[in-house]
């Protein structure tokens, strides 16, 4: 079994839906299960019509509804070519639009936004699975709320999961071809809810992982992890063979490639994991998985800007213990998840990138200390396997960035990072010269 997962632009038109067929018909003698995204945009449009109704602005929400549905219905009237498959997803997108139509009609609340965001894959599996049969290619089509199920600390039932996937597996036993929606899933409730954005790869993730699969696939429209950012940088490669750590590091940064909490289930039950372009099929993309390490000492450069850094100095700090404890669960308190941390002995530099609540997070903190707030920072960080090798890289990455402002400086935290926070503005320069220092 191989687990596939698309995108939402790989489902994006109808020319890349067709696309797809290709890929699938290529691995059609073994099994596999293809994990589907919304199309791209949907759920944005989707989280916008919820907004609208938990507002009670009614005709907003109806008007994007149908704004949404003529473009469904250019959609299909491109991709499908008998009458008979067009008049099926037809019936689809009716089924779907009239439901966010009805719920309108009574109390909304975030039960039923969820069960609108819902709508988006479950739109993308049942017209791709109709489409699929219209070519004659034929696949089973697996409600993905039958199985993805979260515990009551909000974390994949993975227990469940197995099971569960396992029994509607074997419903099929001569079926090769199943088709599922990422992202959405129910709760411990069994009520619908989602795997947070961009969580149809860690839908993927978890279904390769319970199955034992033989590998997990991650189609997107980029040739893999690249050692740098594209978009900032000249000359980058993508990365041939990340081990799960490195990929966990790099992910984090490079948020848009890969869902950073999808390389966990996969290392716990080590599937590997590659990175495929759906744009261009024979670009061997990136293989993640255990024990292979690249074998560059250090592999990639990335960064992510929005980063608003916090000191706390407090000469109660020092030869104190529960200090840290105490600052972070003001932290804890608000929800907030820190990143970055560089210790002295008087104070504590940290860095978040949620700021909704910086106003109360800063008055709890003034109780410790004085307080400092810088806003607009970025953390550039360098990814590799700094296990074998202790000597240098510190010193190399110094000085790639003597003449750059450097806020806080993490090494040690785990083998596989070095962090330097910057100033946003000094960002692209700090990957550039790390570049042309480091490859
Ligand atoms: N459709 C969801 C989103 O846009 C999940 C995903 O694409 O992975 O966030
Ligand atoms: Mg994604």
């Amino acid at each position: 079994m191989k687990v596939l997962k698309f995108g939402g632009t790989s489902v994006g038109s109808p020319e890349r839906m067709e696309q797809l067929l290709p890929i699938i018909k290529s691995q059609q003698s073994d099994k596999h299960l293809v994990v589907l995204s919304a199309v791209s945009g949907t759920t944005n449009d989707l989280f916008a019509i919820a907004q609208s109704y938990l507002k009670e602005e009614k005709d907003k929400a109806r008007n994007d509804i149908k704004i949404l549905y003529s473009k469904y219905k250019t959609f299909i009237k491109q991709l499908f070519k008998t009458e008979e498959g067009l008049r099926t997803a037809e019936e689809v997108i009716d089924h779907h639009f009239n439901l966010l139509d009805e719920l309108g009609n009574d109390l909304f609340t975030s039960i039923e936004e969820r069960i609108v965001l819902a709508q988006g894959e479950l739109l993308s599996t049942t017209l791709f699975h109709v489409y699929l049969k219209e070519k004659g290619i034929p696949s089973v089509l697996l409600p993905a709320l039958d199985f993805m199920r979260m515990d009551e600390e909000n974390e994949p039932n993975i227990e469940y999961i197995q099971k569960q996937i396992g029994i509607k597996l074997s419903e099929y036993p001569s079926d090769n071809l199943f088709i599922t929606q990422g992202y959405i899933c129910r709760n411990t409730f069994g009520e619908i809810d989602n795997l947070r954005r961009g969580g149809s790869d860690y839908t993927a993730s978890l279904l390769g992982a319970v199955l034992g699969a033989e590998e997990i696939q991650i189609w997107t429209d980029i040739d893999g992890f690249h050692n740098n950012d594209p978009r900032y940088v000249q000359n980058t490669k993508p990365i041939a063979k990340l081990s799960f750590d490195e990929a966990a590091e790099l992910a984090y940064f490079g948020a848009k490639i890969l869902h950073p909490q999808s390389v966990f289930p996969a290392k716990r039950f080590n599937v590997s994991v590659r990175l495929l372009d759906t744009m261009e099929l024979s670009a061997p993309g990136t293989l993640i998985s255990q024990g292979t390490e690249s074998d560059d000492q250090i592999v990639a450069i990335a960064a992510k800007d929005g980063i608003t850094a916090i000191r706390i100095q407090s000469s109660r700090m020092l030869l104190a213990y529960g200090f840290l404890r105490r600052v972070f669960e003001v932290f804890e308190r608000y929800k907030t998840p820190i990143d970055m941390i560089t210790t002295s002995e008087v104070a504590v530099s940290l860095t978040i990138d949620q700021t909704t609540y910086l106003e109360e997070i800063i008055q709890e903190l003034n109780y410790f200390g004085s307080v400092e707030v810088d806003h607009d920072q970025a953390i550039v960080c360098i990814v590799g396997d700094f296990r074998s090798n202790k000597h240098g890289h510190a010193t190399i990455v110094s000085e790639a960035v003597k003449h750059i402002p450097v806020r806080m400086i993490s090494y040690g935290g785990s083998e596989h990072n070095i962090s330097l926070l910057v100033p946003a503005s000094y960002k692209i320069e700090a990957m550039r010269s790390l570049h042309n220092r480091l490859f």
